[in-house]
C-alpha cells in the first residue's frame, strides 16, 4: 500500500462521462479518461486489506462477490500511486486477457466487495482498469505474444464471444493451433452484436484486440454456422479438441395476443441490425462476408446518420417506443431508440423497483443490486424528463391497426405473491390497466439458454435448465474431447464470467491435450 492514510484523505471520484444530451447525437463511445494525478489519489484510497474481498471472487449463499477472474487489484492500485503503469499493466493481463472489455461495460462486482464500501463509497477499481489498459495500447505496451513452441494439436473453437476468445487466446498461449469458428460475419459474439458501440467502441477497441490475436496466431472463420455450413462431426474428427462457446442467445418470448403483429421485434434483433448498419456504412458497403478481422475504418463518417435504405436495420425514428424488460439489453434499446431519434420510450419492467440502497438481507460483501440510472435511463431522462422504467407492470396483449402493424401495448400492474406451491408469482391487479400507443415493440425478457440444433447434432447433454452440461471448473461435456464454457454452459451472464470460464475451459483443454497444464485458471 503506497498510501496508508489515502482512503481517510481523498473522496471517491468516477471519471466523468460525455453528457447524456450530447452523447445521444452519435455513436461514438462516451467513456472518459480521468486525469493521471486523480487516478493515483483514487488508487491510494485502497487499503491494501488483509481478505481483499474485491479480488477473492468469494461465494456468499451460493451468490459470487468480488472479481471473478481474481483481478489482483490491490496490486495494482499500489502501482497506480507510485505511477508505475506498465508493471500495473502486467499484473492486469495476469488475470484477464481483455481488460478493455470489462473496463468498460463490466457492472464491477469488486467495487460492491471493497471492504472500504463497508463505511464509505468504494474505491474507482472500474476507472482504473480501464486507465491502465487504455494507457497500455496508447504506450504501444500491448504487442502480439506468439507462443515460442507450437505443440503441433489442434483447437476448434466455436463462437467468438468472451468465452471463446479467451479460450482462443489461452490455448494458443500454450502452442495449440486455435481455428475459432463463427456463425456471424464479424467475430466478437456479443462484443460485437449485442453490446452497443456507444458503450464498447467495436472499430477502435474489439478490432484492435482481434487483431493482436489473429497476429498471435488465432485464426478466425466467420459466417460459419457449425452444425449448418460446417457439419458438426468433421470437426471431430480434424481437431484434437472442441471448444462450445456459442452463447444464451436463445430470447425469452411473450407469447400473448398480437404478438404476430409488424413492429414487434426481440432486442437483438433491433441491436444486431443497427451495430451492423453502422459497420457496413463505415465501410462504404464492403463490411460483409470477407470472414477476416476488419482493416482500420472511419466511424460514422462526418454525420452520424445512418442509410436504411442502403443498410438496412429497424429504425425507431418518430416512433413511441415500448421496451419490454427493464434490465441491461432493454437499457440497450433505450439508447439506440434515442440516437435513432424515437419520439418517446417506455421500458415494461415486471419486477419491483430495486432498493436505493443494500438490502438488509444482502449482506456484504455480496454484490449489492440497488436502483441505478444505467446510460440509457440517463439518456432518456436528458431527452423526455424521468427514468422510462415502469416497474411491477406487466403487457397483456398488443393491439394492430388495420394494417396488421402494432399500434398499442396493454398493460396492468401486478404484485408478487406466493401461490399453492409456495413459489412467488406475479398477480395482476384489476383496474391498473393501461393502454400505450407504439409502434415499435422490443422484448428483451432475457434468454432461455443455447440454441439446441448443434448440440442435438453432437449428441451432448443438457441441464435442466437446456445449457450444455459440464461442470463448473471441469468445462467436460459428455462427449469426450468436447468442452463447454461461457453462457452456453452457465446462461446468460457477464463478460467477466465469460473471460473466467473462457481461461478456465483453456486449461482443462490443454490438460486433455498434454496431460498436464501451465495456464492458470
Ligand atoms: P456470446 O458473446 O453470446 O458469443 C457466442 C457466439 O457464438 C456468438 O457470436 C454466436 O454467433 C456464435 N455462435 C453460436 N452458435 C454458433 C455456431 N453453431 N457456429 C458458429 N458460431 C456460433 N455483460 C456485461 O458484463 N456487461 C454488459 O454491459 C453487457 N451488456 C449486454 C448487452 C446485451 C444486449 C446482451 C444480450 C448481453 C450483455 N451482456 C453484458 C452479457 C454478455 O455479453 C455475455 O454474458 C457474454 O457475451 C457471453 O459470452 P459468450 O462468449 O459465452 O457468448
Amino acid at each position: 500500500m503506497g498510501k496508508p492514510t489515502g482512503f481517510i484523505e481523498y473522496l471517491r471520484e468516477v471519471a466523468a462521462e460525455v453528457s447524456p444530451g450530447d452523447r445521444v447525437g452519435n455513436w461514438d463511445e462516451f467513456h472518459l479518461h480521468m486525469p493521471e494525478e486523480k487516478l493515483r489519489t483514487q488508487a491510494a484510497r485502497c487499503m491494501d486489506c488483509g481478505t481483499p474481498f474485491c479480488h477473492t471472487g468469494t461465494t456468499i449463499k451460493g451468490m459470487a462477490s468480488g472479481c471473478p477472474i481474481n483481478n489482483l487489484i490491490p496490486e495494482w492500485n499500489d502501482l497506480i500511486y507510485r505511477g508505475l503503469w506498465q508493471e500495473a499493466l502486467d499484473r492486469l493481463h495476469k488475470t484477464n486477457n481483455f481488460p478493455e472489455f470489462t473496463g468498460r461495460v463490466c457492472p464491477a462486482p469488486c467495487e460492491g466487495s471493497c471492504v472500504l464500501g463497508i463505511t464509505n463509497p468504494p474505491v474507482t477499481i472500474k476507472n482504473i482498469e480501464y486507465s491502465i489498459i487504455e494507457k497500455g495500447w496508447e504506450e504501444d505496451w500491448v504487442k502480439p505474444e506468439p507462443p515460442a513452441i507450437r505443440t503441433g494439436k489442434k483447437v476448434a473453437v466455436i463462437g467468438s464471444g468472451p468465452a471463446g476468445l479467451a479460450a482462443a487466446a489461452q490455448l494458443n498461449k500454450a502452442g495449440h493451433w486455435v481455428t475459432v469458428y463463427e456463425r456471424a460475419d464479424r467475430p466478437g459474439g456479443l462484443l460485437m452484436y449485442g453490446i452497443p458501440n456507444m458503450k464498447l467502441d467495436k472499430e477502435k477497441i474489439v478490432l484492435r484486440r482481434l487483431k493482436v490475436l489473429e497476429a498471435e496466431g488465432v485464426k478466425f472463420v466467420c459466417n460459419t454456422e457449425v452444425g449448418k455450413d460446417l457439419p458438426a462431426e468433421n470437426l471431430l474428427k480434424e481437431f484434437d479438441a472442441v471448444v462450445l462457446a456459442t452463447g444464451a442467445t436463445k430470447p425469452r418470448d411473450l407469447p400473448i395476443e398480437g404478438r404476430d403483429l409488424k413492429g414487434i421485434h426481440f432486442a437483438m434483433e433491433f441491436l444486431s441490425a443497427n451495430t451492423q448498419a453502422i459497420l457496413d456504412q463505415n465501410q462504404n458497403g464492403n463490411g460483409n462476408g470477407n470472414g477476416k478481422v476488419a482493416g482500420e475504418t472511419r466511424f460514422l463518417e462526418e454525420t452520424g446518420v445512418l442509410n436504411p435504405v442502403k443498410y438496412p436495420y429497424i429504425s425507431a425514428e418518430g416512433k413511441d417506443v415500448v421496451i419490454i424488460g427493464g434490465g441491461d439489453t432493454g437499457t440497450d434499446c433505450v439508447g439506440t431508440s434515442i440516437r435513432h431519434g424515437c419520439n418517446s420510450v417506455v421500458q415494461v419492467e415486471i419486477l419491483p423497483k430495486p432498493p436505493l440502497e443494500r438490502a438488509a438481507d444482502n449482506p456484504w460483501p455480496e454484490w449489492p443490486k440497488v436502483y441505478k440510472m444505467d446510460y440509457g435511463q440517463e439518456e432518456a431522462a436528458a431527452k423526455f424528463g424521468s427514468d422510462p422504467r415502469v416497474y411491477l407492470n406487466t403487457a397483456t396483449k398488443f393491439e394492430g391497426d388495420e394494417n396488421g402493424h402494432v399500434k398499442a401495448v396493454h398493460t396492468v400492474q401486478v404484485e408478487w405473491a406466493k401461490d399453492a406451491q409456495g413459489r412467488f408469482i406475479p398477480k395482476q391487479i384489476p383496474g391498473t390497466e393501461r393502454v400505450i400507443p407504439t409502434q415499435l415493440v422490443l422484448l428483451a425478457m432475457g434468454f432461455l439458454g443455447p440454441e439446441q440444433p448443434l448440440l442435438d447434432a453432437l449428441g451432448c447433454d443438457r441441464d435442466a435448465r437446456s445449457n450444455v452440461k459440464a461442470e463448473y471448473g471441469k468445462y467436460a461435456t459428455s462427449i469426450p474431447g468436447v468442452f463447454a464454457a461461457g453462457d452456453c454452459r452457465r446462461g446468460q451472464s457477464l463478460v467477466v464470467w465469460a473471460i473466467n470460464e473462457g481461461r478456465g475451459v483453456a486449461r482443462e483443454c490443454d490438460r486433455f491435450l498434454m496431460g498436464h497444464t501451465d495456464l492458470p485458471a
